[in-house]
């Protein structure tokens, strides 16, 4: 597997971000701390990020809402992404916060932040000393880590150093990640997780229903980019995306697709983003949105009802 090429898609992913951002699709005051390049990108991207950004983050709080004080966070293949600084700016603490990637990535991310008063800043907690290695840094309950997800015993030695509570509630996210990593891999990861982790919710955001001509375009693009989608199989449709989380002992699972995130967002804000840019066909954004998708696996009661209805 080409790790090289699955590493660059952090760049890809920043740059859309950054690029959304400026042009006023939601406020990251953080992420052009991380990502200095910025191209335009098309109209039904930039809703597309929109929508992704938006959805995940309406789960995210539905968790938190329900977890408490004790809530931790644990970012999958994290990139550059700056949620817990935007958490930060509206004053929501966490017990622990865990971001882990390739060391490749932590290790920039963690020069980014030492290099940026304003990142460095927000993770500083008052008589905590920030420890940083040249992959990995810790400064109170916010924790970046280098690790690769294929290997458990290493991302378990990796939590353990990050002071994470496995009995607590915890919240998962991947967010276009497992569908780097080959079918087994992902597997065996689930289901470590649902055996160490007794109260959690597991955010998925990925490609889904994949067996059309859209999709075959969409694929080639991204090989001709190098990218290897070796857990591509698993992104046939929702149903297969919530039979990965079934059986690996999860309690449940539920997927929808972007069409329904997207709607399930307040109009207003859908109406003001629609007017950001003229979006020529909208059947283009229709079929986009058909091919990605959110799933929720957990496994305690407790966080079934996190959804978008
Ligand atoms: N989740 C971030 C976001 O939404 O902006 C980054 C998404 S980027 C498309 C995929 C990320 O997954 C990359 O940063 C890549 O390095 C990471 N990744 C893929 N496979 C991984 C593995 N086996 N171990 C650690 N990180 C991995």
């Amino acid at each position: 597997m080409d790790d090289e090429a699955v590493i660059a898609t952090n760049d890809d992913a920043s740059e859309c971000k950054r690029g959304a951002v400026l042009l006023g699709y939601w406020q990251d005051n953080y992420i052009p701390y991380f990502i200095k390049h910025n191209q335009r990108r098309a109209p039904e991207i930039n809703r597309g990020y929109y929508a992704r950004v938006k959805g995940v983050e309406k789960i995210i709080h539905k968790f938190l809402s329900k977890a408490g004080s004790n809530a931790q966070i644990i970012n999958l293949g994290s990139g550059f992404d700056t949620l817990y600084w935007r958490l930060k700016d509206q004053e929501i603490k966490l017990c622990n916060f865990v971001e882990i990637d390739f060391p490749a990535v932590t290790s920039r991310k963690c020069y980014l932040i030492k290099r940026n008063k304003q990142l460095l800043q927000r993770i500083h907690e008052k008589d905590q000393e920030v420890k940083l290695s040249p992959t990995d840094l810790h400064a109170g309950p916010y924790h970046c880590i280098g690790a690769d997800l294929r290997n458990i015993s290493e991302l378990e030695s990796k939590l353990y150093q990050a002071e994470v509570n496995f009995s607590y509630p915890t919240l998962f996210i991947a967010e276009c990640v497992l569908v780097y990593i080959e079918n087994d891999c992902v597997n065996r990861l689930l289901s470590w997780i649902a055996t160490k982790f007794p109260k959690c919710l597991f955010i998925v955001y990925e490609m889904c229903n994949m067996n059309d001509t859209f999709a075959n375009v969409m694929l080639e693009n991204m090989r001709v980019r190098g990218c290897n989608l070796a857990g591509i199989s698993s992104c046939k449709n929702l149903e297969s995306q919530q039979a990965r989380f079934q059986c690996n002992n999860w309690l449940g699972s539920k997927a929808w697709d972007m069409v329904s995130v997207y709607y399930s967002l307040p109009n207003s804000e859908r109406q003001r983003i629609e007017k950001l840019e003229f979006l020529d066909e909208q059947e283009l954004l229709i079929q986009l949105f058909q091919h990605y998708c959110v799933c929720l696996g957990w496994t305690t009661p407790e966080f079934a009802d996190c959804d978008f209805e």
